[in-house]
């Protein structure tokens, strides 16, 4: 295992390999052009292009593809080889600086939400030199962005770089004030930790629900689930730390910082917690550990689930963005300082927080919802769809305190005294207790809890970021025009946290009390994916993005289209999925059962007409009258979906799905479930929930 830090990165064409293949005027225009965020000119993109070819055909690469993150939420990729005949009929391995620079991959299936519709198919990736290639399965990947030709975003990439942008922006202007001038750059930094269930692959693949849908869409509850609490932090199982110890190594080369590894609440559940890295390589980083998962865990016989809720009655699966802001001198501006001065800026960064995550509720919300989180949120094993932000008592006192200082005391003008000389040091062990918190304060950073297993961190950490830089922006106004720094410094501290404290909840988030109470505070309390999304577009936010160049009104309007027919395709795939499983698979086992358990009754009574047959009767009795509530209530289903309009707005058509084709789907699992419970083992078509979660 000492071969580790060696191999670390060996599959990455990182800063190392560049500075030793690269002459070295390339290198540094490279990395200038990095700093200073411009293009290469093309001779610098040739040699580079030419090094990572090289450098990708040394390591058993004979392929390369602009590696990028459509609107699916996955990743995309086209693999082209480096040959290139020579007039000899031979071929040589070739890769131009046109070629690494930019791409176009028919882009005429991937979700636009309209935004290509006028401008025939064409999609364009162009590569994101602030993310390092690397070589997965032969081919070198290069990250790209992905736009169309009339150069809206069609990917989840762009997004993320550009409210990165917006951020540092102003988060330097706000720095400049405190005298921080060396700070080039603003950066944000993510650690993403990554819940899964793994479950036996053969077992997987009797289902079609896990198959087509990535959950179960029906299963009776197991006589023994989670209650114990014996597999929470529990030794981990041969066969799972095989898979385990195969994914660190490949994670690894690939230079992702995986750390931390442990079993999860649920039966079957685990983690991943990798070491935290800027919220671009963080993206990447994320989206390949998914991927991997998937891959390591088939070669084991293995099947990862990513899904946000596999099984209905045991946790579902989350991801934790942690998430802080750093200057490239090093400095977390999440921590509070030793200084009077450092803590006075901790503290506006932390009511800048506050203010933002208060004024932008709704959009947290959005950058968390799909189909599948929504069975997570709320469900009292994840934090409820009411945002509110837990910032511990300590730090909680020390702002109720400031507040209420109302007098100005000049003495304090001196040495930008807040009334507080050095922040109490906060405690990591104390702030990290709340597990409750949709958005906990945890010592340095923030931990935003809402976002399902499944999705990518790009969307959240491009809100974050914007609503950050939009609040800052707002700091930075008022502070620049102050007449006496401190003066405004000390009020706008006191002002923003007084106006935004109602979002403060450091109780527990799963209590029925906290509903109540926020809908007092006038807090929003979106359930479901189709709720949450109209806010996307609203005029505030059309207009914050616009303030940022974050999205342009139709690239909002785009991405508010595709999650919302998302969510409406998501709903009709699992209905279909279950009105099939129900007639091909649960009524042939139920009748086939139920015929055994006549003629038994009918044998017995031709043997001894006096034998009483109670049992098989009214067992059959029972399994007569659910078996035809199932089939009604797949009637029901059917002729549901049909009326389901294909050319209505998305969101009526996603509230459809909502209130007619989710409860027709509750109400049909429920008799199929029940069902299950009355069948025997031997008849019933599908592994059970018990096999599932405690086979492995
Ligand atoms: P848990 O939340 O389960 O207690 P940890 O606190 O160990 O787990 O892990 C939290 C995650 O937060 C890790 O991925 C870690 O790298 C990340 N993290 C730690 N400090 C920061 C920071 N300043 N910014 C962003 N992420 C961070
Ligand atoms: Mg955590």
């Amino acid at each position: 295992m000492n071969r580790i830090p060696e191999l670390f990165g060996t599959m990455v064409f990182g800063d190392e390999a560049m500075r030793e293949r690269l002459p070295a005027h390339v290198y540094e225009s490279f990395r200038r052009c990095l700093e200073a965020r411009q293009t290469l000119d093309l001779d610098v993109a040739d040699a580079m292009a030419t090094a990572m070819k090289d450098w990708a055909v040394e390591h058993g690469a004979t392929h390369y593809t602009h590696w990028f993150q459509p609107m699916t939420g996955v990743t995309a990729e086209k693999h082209d080889s480096f040959i290139s005949p020579t007039d000899d009929g031979k071929i040589i391995m070739d890769f131009s600086g046109k070629e690494l620079v930019k791409g176009e991959p028919d882009a005429s299936s991937f979700p636009s939400g309209g935004l290509r519709a006028t401008f025939e198919a064409r999609g364009y990736t162009a590569w994101d030199p602030s993310s390092y290639a690397f070589i997965k399965d032969g081919t070198l990947c290069i990250p790209t962005i992905f736009y169309s030709y009339g150069g809206s975003v069609l990917d989840k990439k762009t997004p993320l770089l550009r409210s990165s942008d917006a951020l540092d922006r102003q988060a330097r202007r706000i720095l400049a004030l405190f005298g921080n001038t060396d700070v080039n750059r603003v950066i944000t930094s993510c650690g993403a930790e990554q819940e899964y269930f793994l479950i036996d692959k053969e077992l997987h693949d009797c289902r079609r629900d896990l198959m087509y849908c990535g959950r179960t869409l029906f299963g009776a509850k197991p006589p023994k689930g989670q209650e114990l609490d014996d597999h929470y932090f529990g030794a981990i199982k041969p066969r799972v730390q095989g898979f385990m110890n195969e994914l660190n190594l490949e994670l690894w080369k690939l230079g992702v910082y995986s750390k931390t590894e442990h079993n999860e609440v649920a039966p079957a559940q685990h983690e991943l917690a990798p070491v935290f890295t800027d919220a671009n390589r963080a993206a990447d980083h994320n989206q390949l550990t998914m991927e991997l998962m998937k891959t390591v865990a088939a070669r084991h016989g293995l099947t990862c689930l990513l899904h946000e809720k596999p099984f209905a009655g045991v946790n579902g699966s989350g991801k934790h963005d942690n998430w802080s802001i750093c200057t490239d001198t090093g400095e977390n501006l999440l921590n509070p300082g030793t200084s009077p001065q450092n803590n006075a800026r901790f503290l506006l960064f932390l009511v800048a927080m506050i203010k933002a995550v208060d004024e932008h509720q709704d959009l947290l919300r959005v950058s968390v919802a799909t189909a599948g989180n929504d069975h997570r949120l709320g469900g009292n094993e994840a934090p409820p769809a009411i945002i509110s932000i837990f910032l511990g008592d300590e730090l909680t006192d020390l702002l109720e305190t400031l507040e209420k200082k109302e007098t100005y005391d000049p003495k304090d003008h001196a040495d930008l005294n807040l009334g507080v000389d050095v922040l109490p040091r906060l405690r990591q062990d104390t702030t990290d207790r709340n597990r409750t918190s949709p958005f906990a304060f945890t010592g340095n950073k923030f931990e935003f809890r809402m976002l399902g297993s499944a999705i990518s961190i790009s969307c959240p950490n491009t809100i974050l970021n914007t609503i950050m830089a939009d609040t800052l922006m707002q700091f930075a106004d008022e502070l620049e025009g102050a007449e006496d720094f401190s003066h405004a410094l000390n009020r706008l501290i006191r002002r923003t946290y007084r106006e935004h404290k109602r979002i403060i909840f450091n109780g527990n988030n799963y209590s029925d009390e906290w509903t109540q109470e926020a809908e007092k505070r006038g807090l929003l309390n979106l359930k479901t994916t189709a709720d949450a999304l109209p806010y996307y577009i609203s005029d505030k936010n059309v207009a914050l993005f616009g303030r940022h160049a974050v999205y342009s009104e139709n690239e909002v309007h785009s991405r508010y289209e595709i999650l919302m027919e998302g969510y409406a395709k998501t709903l009709k795939i699992e209905a279909h999925t279950m009105l099939e499983m129900a007639r091909k698979d649960i009524f042939p086992a139920v009748c086939a059962y139920m015929k055994d358990l006549s003629s038994t009754a009918m044998q017995k009574k031709s043997i001894l007409p006096d034998l009483e047959a109670d049992l098989e009767c009214s067992l059959l009795t029972r399994l007569s009258k659910l078996s035809s509530d199932l089939y009604r209530l797949t009637e029901t289903l059917e002729a549901d979906l049909a009326k389901a309009s294909t050319d209505a707005d998305c969101k009526e058509v996603a509230e459809f799905y909502r209130d007619i084709i989710l409860p027709d789907m509750q109400n049909l699992r429920e008799v199929a479930d029940e069902i299950e419970m009355l069948t025997g083992a031997d008849y019933w078509p599908y592994p059970t929930y018990g096999d599932l979660l405690f086979h492995v």
